[in-house]
This record gives structure tokens, sequence and C-alpha cells, in this order.
């Protein structure tokens, strides 16, 4: 058995603190399976998925063997999406709390070049982003990789997908040969042997406990006729649910406009994410959703990727997912930390074989269940008690929470319960505030004044 104490691993003591201040007391799966071997300075491969706990496995070595005061590029994370890039640098930055000085920067496409440029210029020690833009900095010379030592590429598989091998082969070429390179993956297709063969040395392999076995979500499967029949069921099992937060997962861009639609003329208060959206479309959905002005998201996987979403009620898979991975993946996001969550999938004959393969992955048999019944059509859908105000003033104007916080609240203000979320940008800020206290929210920011400057306010509908 292998021991999970991360007091067992040769890690710097600063690291191990932090750990236990961060309520981490022992190691997942995957860290106990992969960290001696990481810190010991080989490649390795690994099976994990999001919720693994893979982030600290490739973080902590990372960050054991960074010399901080040498003030040069040593890693390179690559991820798929700027959104789980986010999420990893956000966690690396937890990690690395202990370490005074260090520099994490976030290189990603979708935001203008300038910014990222200026970054650059005053030095980093890691770098997180997506290929493409990376890409893009090395063709440019706003980036060199000289200096790296080692190289992670998370989610590799869905970097694949998205098309990115190109751009990864180029990077790769710029980073030494001397080097660690550790590749986590959710499956284990024969395109990333063949990466695997041409970027790693005598790679490790380790594949974390699959997290399918997860007792806190309920499946729930419903068979249903046509199409006409799909979205009927949907409606009746949302009524049934009443999820605070959920997603609802469909296949193409085209039916998660066409759900979103019939949703919001049922007037449940659902948001479109595909990745045909323009990035502010994209954010403000995210925000949105985030700060629960909005509680039902309907997604495509790919746009769906690495969302930092941890409270999920439910799931709907508005069609069956193709493979029975992608079906695990989908449903893990709810009943995460130990919260209850379920998981509700539609599928009409035609699709009964994928049902038949999932059968044999979870190696469990799968009843079909009645739909609701119709008398739960007399509910009115909830919506969110929160709305979402947009302000055209951020991080560059010197904003900071609490300053819109205190805007709001002081003065005969609203009450502090009635504001929920804060998110700053660099020209921009969200907060969320209770439908309730629209009005006078409204009014307070557009009156007052905000670091001595008029800063303009409106509400996002959608
Ligand atoms: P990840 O799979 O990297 O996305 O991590 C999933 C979540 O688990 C993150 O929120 C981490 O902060 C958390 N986490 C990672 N390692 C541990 C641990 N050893 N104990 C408790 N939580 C952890």
């Amino acid at each position: 058995m292998t021991t999970k104490a991360f007091s067992s691993l040769n890690l710097h003591p600063d690291l191990i603190k932090n750990l236990s201040s961060l309520g981490y007391e022992e190691m997942t799966d995957i860290q106990a399976q992969s960290l001696p071997h990481i810190l010991k300075g080989g490649d390795l491969i690994a099976q994990g998925k999001t919720g693994s706990g893979k982030t600290a496995a490739f973080g902590l070595g990372l960050l054991n063997k960074l010399n901080v005061k040498r003030f040069r590029i040593q890693t390179v994370v690559l991820c798929p999406t700027r959104e789980l890039a986010d999420q990893v640098a956000k966690e690396l930055r937890k990690l690395a709390r202990t370490i005074h000085n260090i520099k994490i920067l976030t290189l990603c496409g979708g935001v203008p070049f300038g910014p990222q440029v200026g970054s650059l210029e005053h030095g980093a020690h890691i770098i997180v982003g997506t290929p493409g833009r990376i890409e893009d900095h090395l063709g440019r010379g706003t980036l060199t990789l000289h200096d790296v030592d080692t190289l992670i590429l998370d989610e590799a598989d869905r970097m694949l997908e998205m098309g990115f091998q190109q751009s990864l082969d180029a990077i790769v070429e710029q980073i030494p040969n001397q080097r660690q390179t550790l590749l986590f993956s959710a499956t284990y297709p024969k395109q990333i042997q063949a990466i695997a063969n041409k970027i790693m040395k005598q790679p490790e392999m380790v594949e974390a406990k699959s997290t399918h076995t997860n007792l806190s979500i309920a499946q729930h499967f419903y068979k249903v006729e046509d199409d006409q029949q799909r979205i009927e069921a949907l409606r009746l099992l949302l009524l049934q649910h009443e999820p605070e937060t959920s997603i609802i997962f469909c296949n193409t861009k085209k039916e998660v406009q066409e759900v979103t639609n019939t949703l919001s003329n049922y007037g449940f208060s659902a948001v479109a994410l595909h990745g045909d959206l323009e990035q502010r479309d994209r954010d403000q959905t995210l925000v949105r959703f985030a700060n629960k002005s909005a509680s039902i998201m309907v997604a495509t996987d790919v746009a769906a990727r690495g969302l930092d979403i941890d409270t999920l009620d439910a799931v709907f898979n508005y069609h069956i997912a193709r493979d029975s991975e992608v079906h695990v993946h989908r449903v893990g996001r709810t009943g995460r930390a130990g919260s209850k969550g379920i998981a509700c999938s539609l599928y009409s004959e035609k699709e009964s074989y994928k049902v038949g393969l999932l059968e044999d992955y979870l190696d469990r048999t799968i009843e079909p269940e009645l739909l609701p019944d119709t008398s739960v059509l007399s509910k009115i859908p909830k919506t969110p008690i929160m709305t979402t105000l947009q302000l055209d003033a951020g991080k560059k104007q010197k904003i900071r929470p609490g300053d819109i916080l205190g805007a709001l609240t002081g003065d005969n203000g609203i009450p502090g319960a009635d504001v929920g979320k804060i998110q700053l940008g660099a020209t921009w800020a969200y907060v969320a505030v209770s439908k309730a206290s629209l009005k006078k929210a409204l009014r307070k920011l557009s009156q007052d004044k905000l670091k001595g400057r008029n800063v303009r306010v409106r509400q996002i509908t959608s």
C-alpha cells in the first residue's frame, strides 16, 4: 500500500506546512502514486481527471525544484482552455504561498497581446497557458524558453482534440531536452502514446482510481421517443428537482441555442455556453453562472471544459454522451466535495447502444425510469434571486472589491447580505446584487463616485 502522508515525501518543509494550512490532510490517490517519482525528477504519464488532485501532484513537484532566486522561466504548463489555465494558476499560487516573490504568469488566447508582453518583460518563473498563444509569443520573440527544465501537459487528450498538436510540437522544440516532462490526461488514446514516445524519456505510468465510484451522485436514466418529448422531459425534470445550479450538456452548438431558447420561453433562467461566443459574452455567461444570477447553463462538452464550478446540484445529459469516459466526466461535476448531486440522462432508442456501453463501463445495469408526473407543470420555474451589474471600471482604475461593496452598502445603501460575488477585470467589474435591491444598487453606483470617478453601470440580462 502506498502511504498517504505528505510528510513521507521529500518535500520542502515550508510546502508541507502550507498544505496543512490549506486543509490537505493526506495525499489523493493520484498524488500518492505520482509524487514520489515526480520528486525524483522522472518523466511521468498520469491518467486522472479534474477533481483527482492532479494539479497539486504536478504543482508540488515543480514548486519543490523551482529556484525562485533565478528569475527565469523554469516551468511551462500547457492547458487546453483558458478556464483550465486560470484554475491551474490559482491552485499553483495557493500551493506557492510560502515561496516569496514567485511569479506565475498565465498566457492564453482571446485576450490582447499587449499586457502579456508587458508582463513577460517583467519576467516570470512559471508560465501557464494555452498552446496557441504560447506559440504566438515564441513566434514574435516575446517569449524564450531556454531555461525551462519542467514541462507539463495538462489534459493532453483535450489539447489534441482541440487541434493543438502542431502548436505543441513547435513549443516542445524550443524547450531544452534536459528537462522533466509530465503528462496528464483523462484518457490514453494512441496519439498520446505517440507524443509520449516523442517527447518523454522512459516515463513511468500511473492511473488514478476512477472517480466513477462516487456514491454521492444519484444517476437517473430516461428513455424518450423524439426531440419533442426530449425537451418536455427536461422541463419536467427541472421542475421536479429545482436545482439551484445545473449544467445541461448538449451535443452541438445549435442544440445549445435551441434548448436555451426553449427553456427561457418556459420561464427558466438559462444561459448558453458554446465555442462560437465572443470572449466577452463567454466571460459574462461564466460570471453570471458563478455568481448565481443564472441557474442553468446549457453547454457543449468542449465549452464546459475546465470550468471551475464546484457546487453543481445537478447535471443533465440532454443526449447521453458519445462515449462512457465523457459521460463519467460530465456526471462527476456534480456531487463534489461530499455534497449530494443528481445526474439525469436522456436517450432515445437510437442511442440505446450507448447505454449498453455505459453499462459495461460502469459494470452495472441501467434501467430507464418513469418521467416525473405532469402535475409538476403547475410549478413556476424557480429563478435566481441575484442579478449581475457591470461597471466600466476595474483594476486599472485601482478599484478594489471593498470600494464597490462600500459604495453599495454605505450611506443609506443596500444591506451587505444583498451583495454577492464581486469580480474585477482590467477595466471592468461585475457585482451580483439581489433583485430586490436592484433599483437602489443601480442608483447608488451611478450616483456615487468610485475612487473619485463616475462609473457607468448596467444590468446584464442576456
Ligand atoms: P484538481 O484535480 O487538481 O482540479 O483538484 C481538485 C480539488 O482538490 C482542488 O480544489 C484542490 O484544491 C483539492 N485538493 C488537491 N489535493 C488535495 C488533497 N491532498 N487534499 C484535499 N484537497 C485537495
